[in-house]
């Protein structure tokens, strides 16, 4: 039911994030590297993904050209409708401020502001002046509504991340883009973690785009998308674990453990 509602809107508003014949070289001549080697993609508002792939298959360069970090070197990348290929490096920032929100796996919060200071920040540095209620209800939505006054350092691995969910979440962003996550938590946080993720996509209508080498991350997503040598190669709608795993598997080319060759 919620797919058909999502292929709905996506119809109506059109993607959060789209790719149009995306290639990224690095390097010329005999020596290039071809990242990403014509990416087509369209993700619907209110969706989340999982983006995975073998180390080297392009995930980073994906990321990094789909949040406009890094510009391919041909193809069209929109973000919310709005056409970054061409935008100057002032207006490109000023969409990632705006309608982007970042989460990284080593979570990237200052140590010397407050929570609610470092919430605030992608709001402040677009020139806004917000008030508490901004911070207390992003920070509720994240379950961590009494920690506003604390350093990050005063928190755990898991609290720390969810700050930077509440950060990315701050300015109603068209997408979030999360780069292994749950990278550096244990199991147990790292299902909060990606609970939290899934909550915003469900409930406030979040689009999250996770790139992770995790099946179980890629679990919580509503689809998983599988990079191989700078293409997408497979899919899999609900993904279990255990089917991205063996997705995986293919991709790599390794016999599962447990599997006689
Ligand atoms: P992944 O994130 O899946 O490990 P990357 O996007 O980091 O893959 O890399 C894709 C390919 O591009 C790899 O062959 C990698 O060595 C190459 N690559 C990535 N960044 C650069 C760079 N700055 N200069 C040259 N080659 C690069």
């Amino acid at each position: 039911m919620r797919r058909a509602a999502v292929q709905e809107r996506a119809e109506t508003d059109g993607y959060a994030v789209e790719l149009r014949g995306v290639h990224r070289r690095y390097g010329r001549g005999a020596g290039a590297v071809h990242a990403l080697r014509g990416v087509d993609l369209g993700l619907a508002r209110g969706t989340f993904t999982a983006v995975m792939g073998p180390s080297g298959s392009g995930k980073s360069t994906f990321l990094q050209c789909a949040a406009g970090l890094d510009r391919p070197t041909s193809g069209s990348v929109r973000l919310g409708g709005t056409e970054i290929t061409g935008l100057n490096e002032n207006k490109l920032t000023e969409l990632r401020r705006t309608r982007l929100g970042f989460v990284f796996q080593a979570f990237n919060l200052l140590p010397s502001l407050t929570v609610e200071d470092n919430v605030l920040l992608p709001l402040r540095l677009t020139g806004q002046r917000p008030g508490r209620r901004r911070a207390e209800e992003v920070l509720g939505q994240v379950g961590l509504a009494d920690k506003a006054r604390r350093r990050p350092g005063e928190l755990s691995g898991g609290q720390q991340q969810r700050v930077a969910i509440a950060r990315a979440l701050v300015t109603r962003p068209d997408v979030v883009f999360a780069d292994e996550p749950t990278g550096a938590l244990d199991t147990g946080t790292a299902a909060e973690v990606l609970g939290l993720l899934r909550h915003a996509v469900d409930r406030l209508g979040a689009t999250v785009v996770m790139v992770t080498h995790d099946p179980v991350a890629a679990a919580w997503a509503d689809r998983a998308l599988f990079l191989a040598d700078g293409a997408f190669a497979d899919a899999l709608d609900r993904p279990s674990a255990e089917a991205v795993a063996t997705r995986m598997t293919a991709l790599t080319g390794r016999v599962p453990a447990g599997v006689a060759a």
